[in-house]
């Protein structure tokens, strides 16, 4: 078992993994109607094809809803409480669950615009977050 407090990757999501520790998100897309994914499919949801393709994302997108998370539920929330989880809707149309960095928690409003960022570990991961826009 790891002691790190990153998500494993393992070979479904290693271009996600990968893209972060290279500062980008990655996501995958439909290469038959364009439609992008998260979290990882191996089938469109769209279109129902198999022909996915990992992606470079525009790193936009805005603040769908958050919360104060006030308890310590993981190493990584150790001495950085409140953490602010948020859902983050995408230019590319997918919601992903993130954690937003950079802002007072009084700050935050459903549909800022908000833009991707990276926490790097001692280690070399990365956890994609986001940041005001
Ligand atoms: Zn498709």
């Amino acid at each position: 078992m790891s002691t790190s407090w990153f998500p494993e990757p393992d070979n479904s999501n290693l271009p996600y993994f990968d893209g972060a520790r290279s500062g980008k998100l990655r996501l995958q897309r439909c290469d038959d109607c364009g439609n992008w994914m998260f979290p990882v499919r191996s089938r469109c949801q769209s279109c129902g094809s198999t022909q996915i393709k990992w992606a470079d994302a525009s790193g936009r997108g805005t603040v769908y809803t958050h919360a104060l998370l006030r308890r310590e539920y993981h190493p990584r929330h150790a001495g950085r409480l409140p953490v602010i989880m948020a859902q983050v809707d995408l230019e590319e149309g997918v919601r992903v669950n993130t954690n937003l960095v950079d802002v007072e928690p009084g700050a935050v409003k459903a549909g800022m615009k908000v833009t991707v960022a990276f926490e790097h570990s001692p280690v070399g991961e990365a956890v994609v977050v986001f940041r005001p826009a």
